[in-house]
């Protein structure tokens, strides 16, 4: 079993009194792509900022590469390595697709406000802000204004500005929300070629998604894990299909 990237310790967290939360242990090995399914409310989005460094948790530990990050920004936890999917409203409506991404590299190589280190870079900035865009396969689009994507392009430029920082591990939170059929396969093979050499950890709706590109699966229902295994052993465990899948994956 090769080592965990990403460890969850008795995790907790409260809202005023309420505890959304419930102590979560969870380990990410290295390199596999794993989903954290379960109904809505469980808790899913809450686990991901907690990662993230966007809430602080009420009790436990979150371990990144072995490093104790519970009371890091969420810069400081990205910077480690650790990228979370930007939402749209991160996009620059006005700006183009290209400038989009370069501003995502600028700021990945801390060159937000100072303009003279950025001349210097410039013509890397400029080669890595291109690879990402043909990662993303956006090049034909790099003049266009962000706004004029369609959606799921838009949500294409946003894996590639969350690639910019080279991440180890990945964080998307519903990536596939609001797509057509074609939409979401286009982008769920988008994401398994982008995270190769990466680990992934994706909350998804989609279950047939989830299915087939997870190497396992974790279960979270009312703020707790009741169950993390391969697609088949979750597919076969009775308390999942109880508490969530019920008939839906069985069939
Ligand atoms: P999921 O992503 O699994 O659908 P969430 O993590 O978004 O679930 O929410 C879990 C529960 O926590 C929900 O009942 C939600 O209303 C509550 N919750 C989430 N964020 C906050 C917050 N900032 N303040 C109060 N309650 C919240
Ligand atoms: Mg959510």
């Amino acid at each position: 079993m090769s080592e965990s990237i990403l460890s969850l310790r008795g995790l907790k967290k409260s809202f005023g009194p309420t505890e959304i939360i419930r102590g979560v242990d969870l380990d990410l090995r290295q390199g596999e792509r794993h989903a954290l399914i379960g109904p809505n409310g469980a808790g899913k989005s809450t686990v991901f900022h907690l990662i993230s460094g966007n809430l602080k948790p009420t009790a436990g530990d979150i371990l990144f590469q072995g490093k104790r990050i519970n009371s890091l920004s969420p810069q400081a936890v990205n910077r480690l390595g650790l990228a979370r999917s930007f939402q749209i409203t991160n996009l620059f409506p006005k700006l183009t697709v290209f400038e989009n991404l370069r501003l995502a590299v600028m700021r990945s190589h801390g060159l937000q406000y100072c303009f003279w280190r950025f001349i210097d870079l410039n013509q890397r900035v400029r080669d890595q802000t291109e690879r990402l865009l043909e990662q993303v396969r956006l090049q034909a689009k790099a003049q266009m204004m962000a706004a004029e994507l369609s959606y799921s392009e838009q949500r294409s430029l946003e894996i590639a500005m969350t690639l910019a920082l080279d991440p180890q591990l990945i964080l998307l939170d519903e990536p596939m929300a609001g797509m057509s059929n074609d939409e979401t396969a286009y982008t769920a093979e988008l994401i398994c070629e982008l995270t190769r050499g990466r680990t992934l950890f994706i909350v998804e709706h989609d279950m047939q998604v989830v299915f087939s590109i997870s190497d396992r699966i974790s279960v979270l229902v009312y703020g707790q894990v009741i169950a993390t295994g391969t697609p088949d052993e979750i597919r076969d465990n009775a308390a999942v299909k109880e508490a969530y899948l019920g008939e839906e994956v069985a069939a």
